[in-house]
């Protein structure tokens, strides 16, 4: 049997979907949230989605751009919000300009360049927040915050009519709070990983791991600028949030080894929160 393109996955109340295959193609789509990560080639499903955050510009994660923007501009759909590193930005504007006169239509699109630290607003109270890399060219992690309103701990554990009795004498009985939902976080090395506590702390990450076997040892693995599964194994306990989704897989190994390597190699404290996404 042919191995599914899209793979699927719901951890902690958010459905991951998509193709996130080491060096082929990456487009990883969260739809309760309307967010999708790369493009590197455009699925179909991908076309639906108007906001896209870009990690880097290898072609494994950004091939599929003018397609999308070509075909979206086709069918008059609302301009897409796309954040991405600020190095690139200016080389990828050049690159839609030429497509875009290649094709003879304008791409429309609003482009949010970003720096290690910068907050790109989503709307629908999402933010997204750039963590810095570590790989061969310019790249980002995102981090997806939403603002959730939560009631002022004087309020807490009252009954529902003394609340609402406060609100009806206008009363402020919620402050919002920002929650780190998801992190995804493009193609890197361990290293953003240990530097980033809001990393660890999220409730999903979305962690590359392209290596997992001696075929590729960590120091070459670090080399070409990605994770492998053995640093992985031996950080996974810093890693504070509910679930550990493994992406990025090189087609080297297949999902059931790498499930395998979860079951046998992973320290018992962390293995039921860490899982193997991509067929
Ligand atoms: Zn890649
Ligand atoms: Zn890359």
């Amino acid at each position: 049997m042919p191995r599914p393109r899209e793979d699927e996955l719901v951890v902690s109340g958010l459905r991951l979907v998509g193709v996130t295959e080491g060096g082929v193609e990456t487009n990883l789509r969260v739809p309760e949230l309307g967010v999708m990560f790369d493009i590197g080639m455009c699925p179909p499903k991908a076309l639906g989605f108007d906001r896209l955050l870009i990690s880097h510009g290898h072609a494994d994660h950004l091939g599929g751009i003018h397609y999308y923007l070509s075909q979206r501009g086709m069918r008059k759909q609302k301009v897409p919000t796309i954040a991405a590193p600020k190095a690139l930005a200016p080389q990828l504007e050049q690159m839609l300009e030429l497509w875009s006169a290649v094709e003879g239509f304008d791409y429309r699109y609003d482009l949010r360049p970003a720096g290690p630290g910068d907050r790109v607003e989503l709307g629908r109270g999402l933010t997204a927040i750039a963590v810095p890399t570590v790989h061969r060219v310019p790249s980002l992690a995102w981090v997806i915050e939403r603002r959730v309103n939560k009631l002022l701990p004087a309020f807490q554990g009252k009954p529902n009519q003394e609340i609402r009795a406060a609100k009806e004498r206008g009363e402020t009985i919620t402050e919002s709070t920002d929650v780190p939902l998801l992190c995804v976080s493009g193609d890197t090395t361990i290293d953003a990983f240990l530097a980033s506590p809001l990393m660890r702390q999220v409730k999903v990450l979305v962690h590359e791991c392209t290596s997992w076997s001696d075929t590729r040892g960590v120091e070459d693995t670090r080399a070409y600028g990605h994770t492998h599964v053995d640093e992985i194994i031996e950080h996974a306990e810093r890693f504070e949030g509910e679930a550990l989704v493994l992406v990025h897989r090189s087609l080297r190994h297949t999902k059931a080894f790498a499930e395998q390597v979860v079951r046998e190699r992973f320290p018992a404290s962390v293995r039921d929160k860490v899982f193997v996404f991509g067929n």
